[in-house]
């Protein structure tokens, strides 16, 4: 193993997020438009190249790996990739391989999954009604997904749900989430919608319900007790002291979390993100793919790109606005 990978903040880098695709086969209105425009297949990484990347994070002191997209098992061929991951979960060197999935592929990769030494999910879903899922997803089938999470808990994953927080559209389904959650002692995080790319008609403004208010809901209906849990993430978490449930909130706009922060991005092209809420990003592609018998540019382009980590993002809705919007979509840089 080499140096920890520390940025100039002094917080050292151990998680990294993979988006491994740009596709999907919804069209969450928040997050994409309806006519979205996907990357040229030459651009991407290929599967053996994901785990070159991976392997000299690992080498590097990256100690957890997510991996997203756009879909992640709508990648071709995906499991080669969870599978090769596996080496460094025995080896000690990765304590935690994971990802963040819409659902609608887990009926058929859950048991693979597990195989792989994948423990924990995260499945976004917004909605329990069939008509809203297929109103917020465009794409997506409730029915699907729900089927997913069950194949998902009998083969021994711990799932946890994400739903974003839309006013006027989930905001009546908070107790009925929350109550379906706790009889499928599943945890649930509700996410404030982030200004990232382009998504047609929609407005942003319109679509934001503040985890304040959120929170104001639940202690009309529980006790809410705050939890000093940290993940080194915008999470923050709060325990329904009827239910025993924690609850996240991930709060991007209310709240800045950027101080404790220990993770970077990598896109399916080899960009690597400093910051989900900055343009700034470093191709970490050329050095990859120019050298095939070392990966020591790769680690010196790493660390170079580690040394300009910024503080902390500048989204604002404060002023009205949508202020430090980002020009790309959350389904490149990976949710
Ligand atoms: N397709 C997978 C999924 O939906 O879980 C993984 C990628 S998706 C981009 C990751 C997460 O980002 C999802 O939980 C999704 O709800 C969230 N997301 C997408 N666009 C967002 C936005 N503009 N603001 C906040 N969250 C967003
Ligand atoms: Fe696809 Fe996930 Fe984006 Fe929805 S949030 S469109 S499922 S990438």
């Amino acid at each position: 193993m080499t140096a920890p990978l520390i940025d100039p903040f002094a917080r050292a880098i151990t998680y990294l997020r993979v988006s491994v695709t740009d596709r999907c086969d919804f069209r969450c209105v928040y997050c994409m438009s309806e006519d979205m425009k996907f990357l040229p297949k030459k651009d991407l990484l290929t599967l053996e190249e994901l785990d070159r990347m991976c392997t000299t994070f690992v080498k590097m002191g990256v100690e957890k790996l997510r991996i997203t997209g756009g879909e992640p098992l709508v990648r071709r061929n995906i499991m080669s990739f969870f599978n090769a991951m596996t080496r460094h979960l025995d080896s000690g060197a990765l304590k935690e391989l994971t990802l963040t999935t819409n659902g609608s592929q887990l009926h058929r990769f859950a048991d693979d999954l597990y195989a792989a030494g994948v423990r924990r999910v995260n499945v976004s879903l917004d909605t329990l009604d069939d008509e809203k899922f297929s109103q917020i997803t465009r794409w997506g089938r409730l029915k699907q997904v729900l089927n997913g999470i069950d194949t998902a808990q009998k083969a021994g994953l711990r799932v946890k749900i994400n739903a974003v927080a839309l006013k006027g559209f989930n905001e009546a389904e908070l107790p009925t989430i929350t109550q379906w959650c706790a009889e499928r002692d599943m945890d649930l995080t509700w996410i404030e919608v982030m200004p990232m790319g382009d998504i047609g008609n929609e407005n942003r403004l319109d679509q934001y319900w503040s985890l304040k208010d959120v929170r104001k809901e639940y202690e009309s209906h529980y006790t809410v007790s705050d939890l000093a849990e940290r993940t080194g993430g915008p999470a923050r978490y709060a325990r329904l002291e009827e239910t025993g449930q924690k609850i996240g909130f991930i709060t991007p706009l209310s709240h800045n979390f950027c101080e404790s922060c220990n993770r970077v991005r990598l896109t399916c092209t080899g960009e690597l993100y400093m910051c989900l809420g900055q343009e700034d990003m470093a191709d970490l592609r050329a050095p990859l793919r120019d050298h095939l018998d070392t990966e020591a540019p790769l680690e010196q382009a790493i660390r170079a790109a580690i040394n300009l980590k910024p503080k902390g993002h500048d989204f604002d809705y404060s002023r009205q606005a949508v202020d430090g919007k980002m020009s790309r979509h959350m389904s490149h840089t990976g949710g």
